[in-house]
């Protein structure tokens, strides 16, 4: 029997990624975009024209990873000028840092400076979440259940999705808020301990993406608030999220 188990484990190999802050996701991943700086002013309109989700705007040409929905028209429209790179590193707490500008190719990171102090000194060992899908499709929601996955193993770091805001430190919120779960977002912050902290995970909980002017959608609570953490991508990859969070409360 014992054998069989050894045999078992040989077989399957490693399933763990050993080292998530160096893990590096193969080409063909839609991450970060780089805009390149021979981009024309022709070319420049016709991605404003192909975007489904009013990502992009002129003046200066600007694509807000917020509201992109990662599906990479305007790419194509203008033959690779808007190129999306393999960096997931996507995550940060300053909403500007979602804007690409022409010729710009950065890492986006999370600027400590800007975090509250509590963060850093109450979960940089142990964070506790309550995850809320207002409206979600259930796309981040699946991202968000593979992050503590045997693969990712985001429970390593002591992060971990709990039943009740009772027992978490702060809120992820995914989807676009509709008002169906407007009210029940509310109580679910409020019966959250403070001080607590609210990350919004996707391109709808960021800005309500394509559903932003639904008559269904209410997002007055996100508005209302200063999010700790903006992770970006339709549906964000487990690797964004967790070294978000890494970035967040963990000073580097
Ligand atoms: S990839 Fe983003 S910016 Fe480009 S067309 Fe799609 S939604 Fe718009």
């Amino acid at each position: 029997m014992a054998l069989s188990i050894i045999s078992i484990f040989r077989r399957h190999g490693r399933q763990y990624i050993k080292d998530l802050r160096k893990a590096a996701i193969p080409e063909g991943f839609r991450g970060r975009p780089v805009i390149s700086a021979d981009i024309s002013p022709e070319e420049e309109k016709i991605a404003v024209t192909v975007c489904p989700a009013g990502a992009i705007c002129t003046g200066p040409f600007t694509l807000d990873l917020g509201k992109c929905e990662f599906c990479i028209e305007c790419s194509f429209a203008t033959a690779g000028k808007i190129r999306f790179t393999n960096d997931h590193r996507m995550a940060t707490n300053l909403r500007e840092s979602l804007f690409i500008k022409t010729g710009i190719d950065n890492p986006i990171c999370t600027d400590p400076e800007l975090t509250r102090k509590e963060i850093h000194s109450y979960f940089r060992h142990a964070l506790k979440l309550r995850q809320v899908s207002a409206g979600g499709d259930n796309s981040a929601e699946m991202e968000l259940n593979a992050a503590g996955n045997v693969n990712f193993d985001m429970g390593r770091y002591g992060i971990e999705f709990v039943a009740s805001p009772r027992h978490a430190d702060g809120i992820v919120i995914t989807g676009p808020v509709n008002a169906n779960m407007a009210e029940a977002l509310q109580i679910c912050y409020e019966a959250v301990p403070s001080p607590k902290i609210v990350i919004l995970a996707g391109t709808a909980a960021i800005s309500g993406g394509i559903f932003k002017d639904s008559p269904v959608v209410d997002r007055k609570f996100v508005e209302n608030i200063t999010p700790d953490l903006y992770v970006p991508g339709n549906p964000p990859h487990p690797l964004t999220f967790i070294n978000g969070i890494l970035d967040l409360i963990r000073k580097k």
